[in-house]
């Protein structure tokens, strides 16, 4: 199938693939997700139409993270399932991209031959064309190592028409030992404050009220910026200039560094009210010999503090954070470390990880210190029954008060039931059939989980 489309050049001239159907599956982070989005714009604009039933789809993307554990053996195991799912038409097209691909090539070329396409995370707009491509040559695999250009006219396709992520920057200048990131999204690039006011202002027009910023690391935002031959502007001042777009009601961020909070951008959340109050903080452990190791330029003390910084300017604050339980070299002394920080933070909700050494990082070389199985295990469920407790008494303040909903959809479980988030960010069920999907609205909450709230009109 040939076609005149050149997305990287921006020159759509006619959809090739019209009729043809695809389906996205997509594994890891809001960075990924927002990534899906925009391959379905790009699809779209190539004449496909998006498909939630695999079976029905003639072309399929695996948008694939390596981040978190046990990631490399899920998606190799998809792979795996996905052959047959090829094998079923000769027209199926298979095209892996996101982290895995942009890590492993020839890794997933080598474990699955049958992937028609291997695309990296720096060149996804080229998809088209090396769908084309693998049409008359075959399988064919194209990893860019650098960021070309990160702004797109692509429009993304997203799954609610209320709510939307905004890429503000990408790459990360750290060096955690145990992530990849930095090897796979490459070094921090800014997109330009003029872009992304841009796209928020068209987002708005389109009735988009909630905004959520992301980046690796959002809080170094415009750090390798020069405007007028200034560095300009930094984060915060980025905040206040989206605050101003009418229309946008509540702005969320992900994921800041907690070495590069500063106080600004914690007085710009408390004194604009559409910045919602909920700072999403990854501590990871709370130990100083762990941190170190981790290499995450903090420590317990220095944590501790902002901690306290945060809660101090934004008192009716929701914390949320990130820890991996079983670092090399851990052991119950650090653990317990990690628990005093967890207890003092009072987070409403922590996203837990085993540690599980990812291939390309620093610390799966740390193999002399790796924790055996079962202490990481006991250590997971000790944070885990530690964190419901938390979570319960957390929630349990809303009971009893009036809360500004957007309803995000209907529940699964439900019919009369619709589902959606408050400010801090907290799930609520409500009690209603009435069509009030996408509006922000004042609901009263009547009970809560350590998950979600109840509520009704
Ligand atoms: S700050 Fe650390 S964990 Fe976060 S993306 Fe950068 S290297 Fe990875």
């Amino acid at each position: 199938m040939k076609t005149s489309i050149h997305i990287e050049n921006k020159l759509i001239s006619k959809p090739s693939r019209l009729g043809f159907k695809y389906h996205i599956k997509t594994f890891g982070c809001q960075m990924n997700e927002h990534d899906s989005e925009k391959i379905a714009g790009i699809f779209n604009s190539d004449g496909m139409s998006k498909s939630e039933d695999i079976d029905q789809a003639d072309i399929l993307f695996v948008n694939t993270c390596t981040i978190r554990e046990n990631a490399d053996d899920k998606l190799y195991g998809t792979l795996g399932h996905l052959k047959k799912w090829k094998e079923q038409s000769s027209d199926r097209r298979l095209i892996v991209g996101g982290c895995a691909a942009q890590k492993d090539k020839e890794l997933v070329r080598d474990r699955a031959p049958w992937v028609d396409v291997v695309i990296g995370t720096h060149n996804t707009n080229d998809v088209i064309n090396l769908l084309n491509q693998s049409e008359d040559w075959g399988p064919i695999t194209k990893i860019v190592e650098e960021t070309l250009d990160i702004e797109t006219e692509i429009l993304p396709v997203r799954e609610s028409g209320f709510s939307a992520f905004v890429t503000i920057q990408i790459g990360c200048n750290n060096s955690c030992t145990f992530c990849i990131v930095p090897s796979v999204r490459g070094v921090e690039i800014s997109r330009r404050p003029s872009d992304i006011i841009n796209e928020i202002k068209n987002l708005s027009n389109e009735g988009v009220k909630e905004i959520t910023l992301l980046g690796q690391n959002v809080n170094s935002y415009g750090r390798d910026l020069m405007i007028d031959n200034k560095r300009s502007p930094y984060f915060t001042q980025l905040l206040y200039k989206i605050h101003e777009i009418d229309g946008i009601e509540r702005i969320r961020f992900t994921s800041p560094h907690p070495k590069d909070f500063k106080e600004e951008t914690l007085i710009a959340v408390s004194d604009l009210p559409k910045i919602a109050n909920q700072i999403h903080i990854p501590l990871q452990s709370g130990s100083d010999k762990i941190l170190s190791s981790m290499h995450r330029g903090y420590n317990q003390k220095k944590y501790l503090s902002k901690i306290d910084m945060i809660k101090n300017i934004i008192p009716d604050v929701s914390l949320s954070s990130d820890v991996i339980v079983g670092f090399p070299g851990e052991d119950d002394a650090d653990f317990d470390e990690t628990m005093k920080v967890v207890d003092y933070a009072e987070f409403d909700l922590i996203y837990m990880f085993k540690f599980s050494p990812r291939p390309g990082t620093v610390a799966a070389d740390y193999s002399d210190k790796f924790v055996e199985k079962h202490f990481i295990d006991t250590r997971f469920m000790r944070l885990k029954e530690e964190q419901i407790k938390i979570s319960q008494n957390r929630y349990n303040r809303f009971v009893g008060s009036t809360q500004q909903m957007l309803v995000e959809k209907p529940s699964k479980k439900d019919p009369n039931v619709l589902t959606g988030r408050i400010e801090g960010g907290h799930i609520v069920h409500l009690e209603s059939t009435q069509n009030i999907i996408g509006q922000l609205i004042d609901v009263k909450v009547y009970d809560a989980t350590p998950f979600f709230l109840k509520a009704t009109l």
